[in-house]
């Protein structure tokens, strides 16, 4: 990792944290793929970012990753590190493959507890260098995001975000929907925060702004990642959702249901749920659409599995729930904890 300091008076000051991703790949002649390159460079690929009268420090992470290798070591090495510098700059811009963005913007979110300050993902789906490339539009506009400060000073977005093909928005409502269209993700639950035209617009209404500016975040790091997911489907058989559930390595399960929170009415489907919660697991519905929530009343089959003690994730993504459950089972070995703070809005996560 190495920072490299950029000597310029200024307005305000950015830190970029490099990861890796498509937006500073360069085609391979010889292996004829995209490999990474310096990040020295992507600054060479974007003057534009020099109109600004803002400092703009780097910080390249060693090695960098194609998205796909993202762990959560990642996620804690960007808290640690913002929480390091975070006195020192008035906004992060965090450069990422789109492949696991909204993965660990969710988990971004929950890491850092009463964030006072922007921190913006952002990445693109054509090298910085490429001629049509979306990725110099994306971190231009980043950076001018989490460089925005309003009237008295304070951050305009002090939200973990995702900027992508003109939408900022809340990191852990996205989802990944498109690998080619340069708008690759939707925010299907949760309104845009911005939207960039010839000015950015934000949607101050939907920001959430910490009560106290004062006070500094708390960063969490640790992690509980005993989780494991079983996406519904027609013809899934008892033998996967027995591994799935009540594997004996998995503290939660999150249920990707259909629907408002619906799953099939057969018995052993019922009554592997049972035994998975008689095991002691915690089981969350996640609805498979993009758009909606889990509202298990609605059905005969989605309140079978209310009664029997599965949790309603709202309307959150996998992502968000995801991230969320391994930020909380990280704080405690308590499942009534656990189940008690699912429940709540911690950070703008589900609709509540
Ligand atoms: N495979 C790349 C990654 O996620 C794709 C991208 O950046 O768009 O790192």
């Amino acid at each position: 990792m190495k920072f490299a300091p950029d000597p310029k008076p200024v307005k305000s000051s950015i830190l970029l944290i490099y990861t890796g991703g498509t937006i500073g790949m360069k085609a391979d002649p010889v292996e004829q793929t995209l490999k990474p390159f310096d990040f020295s460079q992507i600054l060479e690929e974007v003057p534009e970012l020099g109109k600004f009268a803002y400092r703009i420090d780097s910080c390249t992470f060693s090695p960098l990753i194609d998205s796909a290798d993202v762990e959560p070591g990642l996620w804690q090495k960007i808290a640690m590190l913002i929480d390091e510098r975070y006195d020192d700059y008035d906004g992060f811009v965090i450069l990422h493959g789109t492949d696991t963005m909204a993965f660990s913007a969710s988990a971004l979110s929950f890491m850092i507890e009463r964030l006072t300050k922007p921190v913006i993902f952002t990445g693109s789906q054509l090298p910085v260098g490429a001629a049509r490339t979306d990725g110099k539009e994306n971190l231009v506009s980043a950076v001018e995001i989490a460089a925005a400060k309003d009237a008295e000073g304070h951050a305009v977005v002090p939200e973990v975000c995702i900027y992508f093909g003109n939408s900022l928005m809340r990191g852990n409502r996205t989802t990944k929907v498109s690998s080619e269209n340069f708008r690759a993700f939707t925010s299907g639950n949760c309104p845009n925060l911005a939207e960039a035209g010839i000015s950015i617009r934000y949607d101050m209404a939907n920001i959430i702004r910490p009560e106290d500016w004062t006070r500094r975040p708390v960063f969490h790091t640790e992690l509980d990642t005993r989780v494991s997911i079983l996406k519904l489907h027609p013809g899934i058989t008892p033998q996967v959702v027995r591994n799935i559930i009540c594997g004996p390595e998995t503290r939660a399960v999150i249920i990707e249901t259909y629907g408002s929170g619906n799953a099939m009415s057969k018995k052993w489907f019922i009554d592997l749920v049972e035994e998975g919660l008689a095991m002691g697991k915690i089981i969350l519905n996640v609805t498979q659409c993009l758009a909606g929530s889990v509202d298990m009343n609605l059905y005969a089959t989605g309140k079978k599995l209310e009664n029997a003690g599965v949790l309603s994730g709202y309307d959150a993504t996998t992502e968000g729930a995801l991230a969320k459950l391994f930020y909380l089972m990280g704080m405690s070995e308590d499942n009534a904890f656990v189940t008690r703070e699912l429940d709540r809005n911690l950070r703008g996560e589900i609709t509540k």
